[in-house]
C-alpha cells in the first residue's frame, strides 16, 4: 500500500527581511481508504487553545435554561416510543438518551452523559461517562434495527461544544439509524476489506502514527486528517454499532476518553466524533472511528471550517499527524 504525498514549494517576497526571497511549502497527502486530499501547513497557530476559564462561564450563563439539566431534562425532553424503549428513555449509569426533537435521519437520539454534568470539560470525560454513554446508544440503535430492519446505517456522533455544532451546551452525543448512508459512510463501506487490512498493517509497521489499543480497538493518528488533530480508531469484526459487544462499548469508551484527555492536555476544548456504522454484518467492514479538534470557545473565535473543509472536502491544517502521535505516546495501549 502506498501513502502518497506531495511537498509543493513556493515562494514569496517576505516584508520581514526586506522584501527578500523567502521559500516557502506546503504538503499535500492522500488517505489511503477514501483518496480524499488533506494540506498540512506549517505551524501558524491556527487552533489557539481553549480558555478555561470562558468555557466555564459560558457554562454558567447557559445552564438556568439548560433543557438537558436534571431540573427540567424529565418534562423537556420527548420520549422514545415503546416498540424502540418500553421506558421512553434509556439510561446506563449517569447516561440518558432520549429521541432528538430535530431528527437528521430515520432515527434520531440525543444521549446526555450525566444530566448532572453542564459543564464536563475534555478531561472529566471519564472512560467510564463514555462508555455508558456510549451503550445507550449502542442500546437503542440495537432496538431501531430490529423494530425497522431497512435502516441499516447507524451512526454515533458528537458535537463537543458549541464551535464544534452543537446548539446546546450541555455535552451530547448523537446517535443516527438511517436507511440511506451519509456520503462519508457510504465511502468508507465501499472500501474494500483488505484495504483496511494494509492499511492497519502499514501503519503497524511503519510505527510512527499508530497509537496502539487493547484487545479490540486500534487506534492511529490519521495520514491525512479530515481536521486538526485528527484520531481514527477501527474495531476489526464488528461492522455497526448496533453490533458491539459490552467489552468492545468498554474498550472504545477507554479509548475515546484517552483521546478527549490527550486533546485537553494540547490545550483544546471542543471535538467532533463520528463512529460510522455500515448494515449489520456487512462482510469485512471494520467499525471506523474519527475525531477531530474544532477552535476553542471564546468571543470572536475563528472557525477551523473555511472554504477548503466546506466547499473543497480538503481539510488545511497546522497540526502534524506524526507530534500528534508524539504527543499520545503509549496512553492507548493502557489497560484502564
Ligand atoms: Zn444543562
Amino acid at each position: 500500500m502506498e501513502f502518497r504525498r506531495w511537498i509543493i514549494d513556493g515562494e514569496i517576497l517576505d516584508p520581514e527581511r526586506g522584501f527578500e526571497p523567502r521559500a516557502l511549502r506546503v504538503e499535500v497527502r492522500e488517505d489511503p481508504l477514501t483518496g480524499h486530499t488533506a494540506r498540512l501547513l506549517s505551524a501558524a497557530g491556527l487552533l489557539p487553545p481553549q480558555d478555561p476559564d470562558e468555557l466555564r462561564a459560558l457554562g454558567e450563563r447557559t445552564r438556568a435554561g439548560c433543557p438537558f439539566c436534571p431540573e427540567r431534562a424529565e418534562a423537556a425532553t420527548p420520549k422514545l416510543p415503546a416498540e424502540i424503549a418500553p421506558e421512553g428513555r434509556i439510561r446506563r449509569g449517569e447516561a440518558l438518551l432520549f429521541p432528538n426533537l430535530l431528527p437528521y435521519a430515520r432515527f434520531s437520539s440525543v444521549s446526555l452523559y450525566s444530566p448532572e454534568r453542564h459543564v464536563l470539560a475534555l478531561d472529566e470525560l471519564t472512560p467510564r461517562l463514555v462508555a455508558d454513554n456510549l451503550a445507550a446508544q449502542v442500546a437503542w440503535a440495537r432496538a431501531c434495527v430490529e423494530a425497522d430492519p431497512s435502516a441499516g446505517w447507524v451512526s454515533i456522533n458528537a458535537n463537543h461544544m458549541l464551535p464544534s455544532g452543537s446548539s446546546i451546551f450541555h455535552p451530547h452525543l448523537q446517535g443516527a439509524v438511517n436507511p440511506v448512508p451519509t456520503t462519508m459512510q457510504r465511502l468508507l463501506a465501499q472500501v474494500p476489506a483488505g484495504r483496511f487490512r494494509d492499511y492497519l498493517a502499514h501503519e503497524r509497521a511503519e510505527g510512527v502514527r499508530y497509537l496502539g489499543g487493547r484487545a479490540r480497538v486500534e487506534w492511529l493518528a490519521s495520514f491525512a486528517p479530515l481536521g486538526p488533530c485528527e484520531l481514527r480508531a477501527f474495531v476489526p469484526g464488528v461492522a455497526s454499532p448496533a453490533s458491539l459487544d459490552e467489552e468492545t462499548v468498554e474498550e472504545l469508551g477507554a479509548g475515546v476518553a484517552t483521546a478527549a484527555g490527550l486533546y485537553a492536555e494540547l490545550g483544546y476544548g471542543s471535538f467532533n466524533l463520528a463512529l460510522y456504522g455500515a448494515p449489520p454484518g456487512t462482510d469485512g467492514y471494520p467499525l471506523n472511528l474519527r475525531m477531530i479538534c474544532r477552535s476553542s470557545l471564546t468571543p470572536f473565535y475563528r472557525s477551523d471550517a473555511t472554504c477548503l473543509e466546506r466547499l473543497h472536502w480538503e481539510a488545511a491544517i497546522d497540526t502534524s499527524p506524526e507530534e500528534l502521535a508524539r504527543a499520545a505516546g503509549d496512553r492507548f495501549t493502557k489497560p484502564g
